[in-house]
Parts: structure tokens; C-alpha cells; sequence
């Protein structure tokens, strides 16, 4: 007799109550504080979604499953619990391990929990309704891999991925869970003592005092320091010993995109503005939950100025990140609480602040760049380009920063990221590590979601386009999001051509196209604007309604450079081609 012939075999106690693969889930869910599901219904979770509602639980549908896993995947990032992403088998297994791996690389705690086929016929490959092996394709590309086979494990399956999710480094967690576990049958006494309530999911790691006295001297001992926050540090919900660390340290910060806002980008001690110079002429540089990768030039190069001129200070909680580019000189392992606090329990005990031309140069490049900048930000032209339009939405945020930032595309992102300032901690979310698109009305459904916030959502025309179905989601659960489509006709630019004359160039879209018509389909509010005045006050009226809007700004097609920042990246072609 198998293992599940034996659970719904309930002849010999007929009278007990009984429980069941659905409800087991539901229950070990609910035991562990999850309160919003997102995802997309079909076999054979439909009814896991029904019942969730049913039971409370807040369940959240989209239109496609990479959106409701970029939601699940900020929605942990905001929360520090994991976000859970529903969906059905195989293609809609694999539309959210986008998201997973997205959140894996991110390092967002998340748990994309996918019904799958029957395990017998997958394994055997006969062929059977969404065949796949969904487990051995998950497991590369996340944290932890699950997957329960039987009613009695569900209780030990979702602590395990709630537990891999958020401990240590946060990450994504693959949940399998075949379409026959939802109806196995167990007596329900014995179902309940087998859920587990997971104790301090996310334990503190406390660093050696030997690595804070390391990291101490080597402070003390530089001359141009500069702290380093990064999205770890605004994860880490540490606000005020952060904020303590950069403020009694008294030495400047640059802070990565998602870590804007952990201070506010007016204070006197940020470097933002003056990024090039601070990354380049520091001696000493303490990272705080930033990894030396791509975005900081890997450590290396031009952008850290002459070889072997910096330290480097690392506070991370995953040891193996210690020197994964360039030599660590001070690794501090644990979490960014603990390590911070212990920092500035050693400053406590003797600190002199770091010398005044090194601020002073900063504060000075700081106030060059901006004033350079500031003409650009308030001409009020039409058609707009990128930093007249930002400018009013810089402002939007100066008067509202409360509001969360949803920011993507790639000039409409890069110069977004520069010019509206942040005021307050995990206020912005972006395309992250990865630098994806797609990202948009995910972040943008879970941000309202989780924290009852205003959300503007800042986005490149091509950018929208992946998460642009969501607009519906958005109107249906009537959110307080407004979208801002930079429409400049296309992908960098609106300009391109093909040089055959045979079809439209390779990046450009249909001219003069409304994105707002598409909200209005939905029933929500849709703005067509041509001036940065118009866009302030489409957007002021959108976050006073609270209404779903979205507002179609016309940009210049010939503003926007190829890839934005990153041109560089783009491999070029050595081949000249005869004609
Ligand atoms: P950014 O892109 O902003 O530089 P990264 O994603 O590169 O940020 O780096 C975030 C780092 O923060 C990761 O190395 C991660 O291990 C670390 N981290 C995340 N949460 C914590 C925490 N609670 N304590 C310490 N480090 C953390
Ligand atoms: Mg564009």
C-alpha cells in the first residue's frame, strides 16, 4: 500500500476529523504571518487560491506570472518576510523563475510555491499535462529547492523555505508541490501538530570583535573615507544605526540606487552628487550591503582611480563575498544591525573625525554638479526631454516623500536615479543587480500592497511594455499607483530606421501611441501631457485621488542616448560590410 493509499484510507477511524492537502498549506502559511499571496490561478491551484481568500489570506492576481513574482520578490524586499508567488505548472512555473532567479540575484527573500504534474508520469516522461520537471530546473537558479510529497511534510517543506528564504543572505526558494499532495487526506489532529511555527527565521550574526577593531583602525587611519550604502543596508532595516554610523563617523556616503533615501539625499554628508570624484580619491572605503559587482566597476579600474589606492572595508552577511573582486582588508560578516552597532560602540570609546579638506572637497563638487544640473531640471519645454521631466517629478517627490518610487527603463532609470532625490528608506525600487526590465507594475502592485503608500511609477515606453497588462491588476484592486510612461516613441530613442526602408527600425514603436488610452480601457484615469507643468499637476491630482492614472508624457524621440549609461556595455561590431 503506498504512502498516500494509506492517508485517505480512513475506514478505521471514520469519525475523526480530517484535513487535507489545501488546507495544510493554508494553515502552515497563516502559522507563519503570510498574509498576501501573489499570483496567477490555474491547475491545479485554482482552488489553493480560492481557499486561501477564503481563509484570509490576501491573494493577489495578475496577468502574467512574472509580474506576481516581481511583486512576491519586492514585496520581501519591503517586508523582510518572503514574498510568495502562486502559480500553476510548467509555463507558468517558468513566467515566475524570471523573478525567482531576479530575486535569488537581488538577494530578496521569496518563495515561488508552483503546482506541478504527477511525479510518475514526469518522471517517466509519458507525456503527461504540463510535463516537466519543474524541481531539477528550479534548483540552479535559486537559494534552496523544495518539493513534499506527502500531507505530513507540508508543515516541514514550507518552514524549510521560509527559513532558506530570509536567513543568512535573503534569496529565492522554489516550492513544488504536486497537483495530488492538495487532495491527500490525513486525520487533521495529527495535520496540525505537523505544521511548524519557524523561530527566528532570520537569526542576528553577530561579527568577531576582532573584525570590528580590525575595521576600527583601519578607519582611523584613512585620510579620505567614504562609506558605501547599498540596497543589503536598506534591507536590513537598521535605519538609525545607519544613519548614527554615517553621522558620529562624520565620514561622507554614496548611496546605491536602492539605498537612496536611507538618508535623505539633502543631507550634508552624502556624496551622491559628487560620486565620481568620492569613489575615485578616497582611501578607505566601508561597504555596507553593497557587493563590489558591475555597478561599482567590480572595485577596479578608472572609476576607483590609481591601482592600490583604496582599502576596502566589507560588511556583508555572506561570508563568501569577502574578496570576490578585489582584496578585502577588513571583512565584518554578520548583519548589518549587529556589525553597525558594534562599529559604533567602538567609535564610542575614542573618534576623531576625518579631515576637514576631504569634506570640503566633496561639499564642493557636491554644489558644482548640482547647479550645473538645475537649469536642465526647470526649463518648461515642449516637447519635454528626460530632465525637464524629471525636474516636475523631482519636485513630486520633494512634496511627497513618502511615496514610493518605482523607477525602470534605461535613460528614463539612469537619470531618474540622478536627479529625484530620496528622502526617506526603501522609497525606491529599481531594476536592481541585474539592471532588468520588467520590473514595473510588480514593484508597483506590492509596494501599494504592502505598504498602503502612494506609488509613482517612472517608466521608460519600452520598460512598460513587459508588466503593461498589469494596468488592469492595478485598476481592479484599485490602487493608489500612478504610472508615468517617458514615451519618446522607443527603445533609447524614437529615431532609428531601417535600412532597407522595409520595416520600422529595430527600437522604435508606432509614433505618437496613447499608453493613457490603456488605463482608461480598465476605468482608470489616463492623462496625455506635453509640458513638465502639465505633468506636475497630472500627477499632484493622481496621488490627491488616489485614483489609478496613468499619465502618457510626450518626450522628445531625438532626447536618450543608446542604453543610457551603460553604452559601453554594447559590443561593437570591428566587420565593415561591403555594400
Ligand atoms: P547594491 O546593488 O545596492 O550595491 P547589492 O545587492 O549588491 O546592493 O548588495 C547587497 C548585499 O547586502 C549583499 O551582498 C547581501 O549579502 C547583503 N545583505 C543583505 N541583507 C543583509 C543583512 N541583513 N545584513 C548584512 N548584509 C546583508
Ligand atoms: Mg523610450
Amino acid at each position: 500500500m503506498s504512502a498516500v493509499a494509506h492517508l485517505v484510507d480512513t475506514s478505521a477511524s471514520a469519525e475523526a476529523e480530517q484535513t487535507d492537502g489545501f488546507h495544510l498549506v493554508i494553515d502552515a502559511l497563516k502559522l507563519n504571518g503570510i498574509e498576501t499571496i501573489y499570483g496567477v490561478p490555474g491547475i491545479p491551484i485554482t482552488d489553493l487560491g480560492r481557499m486561501c481568500q477564503a481563509e484570509g489570506i490576501r491573494v493577489v492576481s495578475f496577468r502574467h506570472e512574472q509580474n506576481a513574482g516581481n511583486a512576491a520578490a519586492i514585496a520581501g524586499f519591503l517586508t523582510k518576510k518572503p514574498g510568495i508567488c502562486l502559480t500553476v505548472s510548467a509555463p507558468g512555473f517558468l513566467n515566475g523563475l524570471t523573478a525567482l532567479a531576479n530575486a535569488t540575484t537581488n538577494c530578496f527573500p521569496m518563495i515561488l510555491i508552483s503546482g506541478s504534474s504527477e511525479r510518475e508520469i514526469v518522471d517517466l516522461q509519458q507525456g503527461d499535462y504540463e510535463e516537466m520537471d519543474q524541481l531539477a530546473i528550479a534548483k540552479p537558479l535559486c537559494k534552496a529547492a523544495f518539493r513534499v510529497l506527502h500531507a505530513a511534510d507540508i508543515g516541514i517543506g514550507v518552514a524549510r523555505a521560509i527559513r532558506a528564504a530570509v536567513s543568512g543572505r535573503p534569496g529565492g526558494v522554489y516550492l513544488d508541490l504536486p497537483a495530488k499532495l492538495f487532495s491527500q487526506v490525513m486525520d487533521a489532529e495529527a495535520g496540525a501538530k505537523s505544521l511548524v511555527k519557524v523561530i527566528d527565521a532570520a537569526p542576528a550574526q553577530i561579527p568577531a570583535p576582532s573584525a570590528i577593531t580590525r575595521a576600527l583602525e583601519e578607519l582611523k587611519n584613512a585620510k579620505r573615507p567614504l562609506i558605501v550604502l547599498g540596497k543589503g543596508a536598506a534591507y536590513a532595516q537598521a535605519d538609525d544605526l545607519v544613519r548614527d554610523l554615517v553621522e558620529k563617523s562624520g565620514i561622507p556616503y554614496v548611496p546605491m540606487s536602492m539605498a537612496k533615501g536611507l538618508l535623505p539625499d539633502t543631507h550634508p554628508l552624502s556624496a551622491g552628487a559628487a560620486r565620481s570624484t568620492a569613489l575615485k580619491d578616497s582611501d578607505v572605503v566601508l561597504l555596507v550591503g553593497a557587493r563590489l559587482n558591475w555597478l561599482l566597476s567590480h572595485g577596479k579600474g578608472k572609476t576607483w582611480g590609481e591601482p592600490g589606492s583604496k582599502r576596502f572595508i566589507q560588511i556583508d552577511i555572506e561570508p563568501r563575498e569577502m574578496d570576490s573582486n578585489v582584496e578585502i582588508v577588513a571583512p565584518v560578516v554578520g548583519d548589518i544591525g549587529s556589525c553597525v552597532s558594534a562599529l559604533l560602540d567602538g567609535m564610542a570609546k575614542g573618534w576623531t573625525a576625518p579631515p576637514a579638506d576631504w569634506i570640503e572637497t566633496l561639499r564642493t563638487k557636491r554644489e558644482a554638479n548640482v547647479a550645473k544640473m538645475a537649469p536642465k531640471l526647470m526649463k518648461n519645454t515642449s516637447p519635454m526631454d528626460f530632465h525637464s521631466a524629471l525636474g516636475a517629478l523631482r519636485t513630486v517627490i520633494k512634496e511627497r516623500p513618502d511615496a514610493i518610487l518605482v523607477n525602470e527603463g534605461a535613460n528614463t532609470l539612469d537619470l531618474a536615479r540622478g536627479v529625484i532625490d530620496m528622502y526617506q528608506p526603501r522609497k525606491r525600487l529599481d531594476v536592481g543587480t541585474w539592471g532588468v526590465m520588467g520590473i514595473g507594475m510588480g514593484f508597483a502592485v506590492a509596494a501599494a500592497i504592502e505598504t498602503g503608500k502612494p506609488v509613482l511609477a517612472v517608466e521608460g515606453d519600452s520598460a512598460f511594455g513587459f508588466s503593461g497588462m498589469e494596468v488592469e491588476t492595478i485598476c481592479r484592486y484599485n490602487l493608489p499607483v500612478c504610472i508615468v510612461i517617458f514615451n519618446n516613441n522607443g527603445i533609447y530613442r524614437g529615431t532609428d530606421t531601417d535600412p532597407t526602408g522595409r520595416d520600422p527600425g529595430t527600437t522604435v514603436f508606432v509614433p505618437g501611441s496613447r499608453y493613457d488610452k490603456m488605463m482608461e480601457a480598465f476605468g482608470g484615469v489616463g492623462v496625455n501631457v506635453t509640458t513638465p507643468d502639465e505633468l506636475k499637476r497630472a500627477v499632484d491630482a493622481a496621488m490627491d485621488s488616489g485614483k489609478p492614472t496613468l499619465i502618457n508624457a510626450e518626450i522628445d524621440p531625438a532626447a536618450g542616448s543608446e542604453s543610457g549609461n551603460i553604452g559601453s556595455l554594447n559590443p561593437q561590431s570591428v566587420v565593415k560590410k561591403k555594400k
